[in-house]
């Protein structure tokens, strides 16, 4: 049976409570144990698929075709294991199946309630990843903000499971400690509160980890221990850091891991020290690299950083294995329209455009498209990035003006990109796109194999729309290459252009795959190019620590 660690989140929203997760998780992993971690978010959204970007953030895709919360991202690059369609719950599923069973009647004669039949239906869930993945630590992270109305079954559940299940479970709460300028000290009150409203329902949280700019005193410590009910050593300063890969080490130095191995009784023979090395030396790379470049990310949500999460870290990540901090620029796709992309992306040494949703700013992408192609500036396309690329080579190489996507231009004579047949009949939105991993054989030579340096790889995919085959042949005739293809299906997933320094686009999302300890392939060699053309263009890429840019403020 597994261990639980419920982690929670009190005072205020994105203290970081995934990454918190996420980095327990890899401590826990480093001392020898096995870890999984489960999402359990409040809305009634059935998944997160069919909420905009701008108010969720990145939909993070699994092997098996769930559309899930971005800090399953975290969970996954942090821990370095897949998860799956069951380590994300929301209150719309767990209602969805309550009201089906009771359509059915199966509680035929009874009052359906929130307890015990969502709360039920709540443990079922973690009890049976618990099992499935036969964790000895089952980290579960609840959604949302301690108070909110939505989250009380979710914590209401898991207050029953303390009871149940006694020293198999514990509670970490993060909490934010803020610094008062005006008083010029820290304020231990909001946390005090918070710490309040979760025992005012039954749970009283172990171990606190605080937020604050700079580490806390040991008075302020010891204030919060004493008013929060829990040992000095269990509240620990979550210090701001640069880069969320600081993280772990951070909790580690707090005492973290070692606290929730005493608390939770795992026998000291089970579990080593963490062993961080190969971690440390990535946080090293990210925190200390020698050369330095920037790339322009063209789409339509860029304020929203959020939005393109796994594409910043996959940067982060293939930063780190080139030995070099990349710098991004956020360009808007309606202000090419307006400006130019001469105006906005003549000095940058990579572009990226990531995947996008609807009409809004696509003539900006694609004028960008060009802008890379007939400037041979390394274009690295992402899911739209890639059908963008097909539009732009289909009308400025193949001359077919009026080419487009049927998603933009219906009425288009030439849709290089097209609905297939068994999504043209879709009118449900949630859940209905090609979702999920699937297998891509690569053209033997082309850009993308050297890359990959294997014949057939598995990417994860979220779109409704594809390369319309028809046009294929003309396609490939005028020189875009086709290399790579759907195993089992005809459908195109990489395109890529010979006659240029690295021109790649692709139909998937190679970016959730990326992981600090397993950079993508394609990222990695996107980011050498773009490397190359900084030294050729600038005739030096050596990183300027005044340069700082973008990426940390993304990450913050
Ligand atoms: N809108 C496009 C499609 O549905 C691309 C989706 C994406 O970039 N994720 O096919």
């Amino acid at each position: 049976m597994a261990k639980i660690v419920v982690v929670t989140g009190g005072v205020v929203s994105s203290l970081g409570k995934g990454i918190a997760a996420a980095s327990l998780g890899l401590l826990l992993k480093a001392r020898g144990l096995r870890v999984t971690i489960q999402k359990l978010d409040p809305y009634l959204n059935i998944d997160p698929g069919t909420m905009s970007p701008f108010q969720h953030g990145e939909v993070f895709v699994t092997d098996d075709g769930a559309e899930t919360d971005l800090d399953l991202g975290h969970y996954e690059r942090f821990i370095h294991a897949s998860v799956t369609r069951s380590h994300n719950v929301t209150a719309g599923q767990i209602y969805d199946s309550i009201l089906s069973r009771e359509r059915r009647g199966d509680y035929l004669g009874r009052t359906v309630q929130v307890i015990p039949h969502v709360t039920d239906e709540i443990k079922r869930r973690i009890h049976s990843l618990s099992l499935m993945t036969e964790a000895d630590v089952h980290i579960v992270e609840i959604g949302g903000t301690v108070g909110d109305i939505e989250s009380l079954p979710f914590l209401e559940a898991v207050r029953q499971l303390k009871l149940e299940l006694r020293r198999d479970v514990i509670f970490v709460h993060v909490t934010l400690v803020p610094f008062i300028k005006a008083a010029g000290e820290v304020k231990t009150k909001p946390t005090q509160h918070s710490v309040k409203e979760l025992r005012e329902i039954g749970i009283q949280a172990d171990i606190l980890l605080c937020r604050s700019e700079a580490p806390l005193d040991s008075d302020v410590r010891e204030k919060i221990a004493l008013f929060c009910n829990v040992p000095t050593e269990a509240v620990i300063s979550a210090t701001d850091v640069k880069s969320i890969y600081e993280v772990p080490g951070v909790f580690h130095d707090g005492g973290l891991d070692e606290l929730v191995v005493q608390m939770l009784g795992l026998p000291s023979r089970d579990v080593q020290p963490p062993d961080l090395a190969a971690w440390s030396a990535f946080v090293r790379r990210v925190t200390h690299p020698g050369r330095q470049c920037e790339i322009a990310i063209v789409g339509k949500y860029t304020h929203v950083r959020d939005a393109y999460k796994s594409v910043i870290e996959a940067l982060i990540h293939a930063g780190a294995a080139n030995d070099a901090r990349v710098h991004l620029r956020w360009v808007e796709s309606t202000d090419v329209e307006q400006q130019g992309a001469a105006a906005l992306l003549s000095d940058v040494d990579g572009i990226c455009v990531p995947g996008g949703f609807g009409e809004r700013g696509v003539e900006g992408k694609i004028a960008t498209v060009q802008f890379a192609r007939e400037k041979s500036i390394p274009y690295f396309g992402l899911c739209l990035g890639m059908q963008v690329a097909t539009i732009e080579f289909a009308r400025h190489v193949v001359g077919w003006a009026d080419a487009n996507s049927s998603e933009f231009d219906p009425s288009s004579e030439h849709k290089v990109i097209d609905l297939l047949a068994d999504q043209a009949g879709v009118t449900d939105k949630g859940g209905t796109m090609r979702l999920g991993a699937y297998k891509c054989a690569l053209r033997e030579g082309s850009l993308a194999a050297r890359a990959y340096g294997q014949p057939e790889v598995e990417e994860r995919h979220r779109h409704r729309y594809e390369l319309n085959n028809k046009y294929a042949q003309q396609l490939t005739s005028r020189g875009l290459v086709l290399s790579g293809k759907c195993v089992g299906r005809e459908l195109v997933e990489i395109v890529e252009l010979p006659d240029h320094p690295w021109f790649l686009a692709v139909q998937f999302h190679p970016e959730l795959k990326s992981r600090p300890q397993d950079p993508h392939p394609l990222f990695r060699d996107f980011v050498r190019a773009s490397l190359e053309r900084r030294r050729a263009r600038l005739g030096d890429d050596v990183f300027d620590a005044t340069n700082e840019t973008s990426i940390e403020r993304a990450e913050a």
